[in-house]
């Protein structure tokens, strides 16, 4: 058995107990029939997907979805984006809730992406997280669904499956370095863009918050959490 020490924490590797490429096949060949169709989801444009990424943070898609496109006539570019009257910013997002401050996030990002590197978004994760107001969902978004970049893209829906999948304890679970490393693994078995999105698809459909619907989920047989409770 081999022992990985993760944030300080010395743990069984996740590695050698899950089944990884057998997992990432069944999810892709679930996700080809299901997958949910979104306007962000048919773009590249690295203005587009970091609006998607930072309007999805705490809200449901569908209702991004009410704005999404409407919002981008409004505001084409950073640089709309950036001499936005705030309070014309909040108006766009009230259907979201939230509003205040996501208007004022937006703005400020956006401005500091104009003043640090002329409006160009950056590819590399780390780059776009010394931006005040970026964190890793948004940085690992705009990395992968932008720019290509094999990076897991984990927010706490997507934390949830892993978690139950490798049946991890509650200190190990939410957007931890366990789940983080999880999620990298799946993300070299093929289509990065494609597994992270499989598994925001799964969490929205089938691993629900408080009743999983495990006698349809294609990774019931290698779900530790749905194994234990059938013991
Ligand atoms: S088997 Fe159940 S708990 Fe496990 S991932 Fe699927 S829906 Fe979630």
């Amino acid at each position: 058995m081999q022992l990985n020490c993760v944030a300080g924490v010395t743990l069984m590797r996740s590695e050698d107990t899950l089944p990884y490429r057998k997992i990432t096949g069944r999810l892709l060949k679930w996700w080809r029939k299901n997958k949910r169709e979104f306007p962000w989801r048919c773009t590249s444009d690295p203005y587009r997907v970091f609006v998607a990424a930072v309007l999805l943070r705490r809200t449901n898609a569908y209702k991004v979805n009410l704005i999404y496109t409407d919002f981008l006539r409004k505001y084409p570019n950073i640089a709309s984006l950036a001499r936005a009257k705030a309070s014309e910013l909040a108006d766009f997002l009230k259907p979201l809730g939230l509003y205040n401050i996501r208007a004022r996030e937006l703005k400020e990002i956006a401005t500091q992406i104009l003043r640090k590197y002329g409006g160009r978004i950056p590819a590399d994760p780390s780059e776009l997280m010394k931006i005040k107001g970026v964190g890793m969902y948004i940085a690992s978004a705009v990395a992968c669904f932008a720019y290509g970049k094999p990076v897991p893209v984990v927010d706490a829906v997507v934390a949830r499956v892993v978690s139950r999948v490798a049946g991890l304890k509650n200190k190990y679970s939410g957007i931890s370095p366990v789940v983080l490393s999880i999620v990298e693994e799946f993300v070299k078995c093929g289509s990065a863009r494609e597994i992270n999105l499989a598994l925001m698809d799964l969490a929205a459909l089938i691993c629900l918050p408080k009743n999983p619907r495990c006698g349809e989920c294609p990774l019931h047989e290698f779900c530790k959490s749905a194994i234990m409770q059938h013991k």
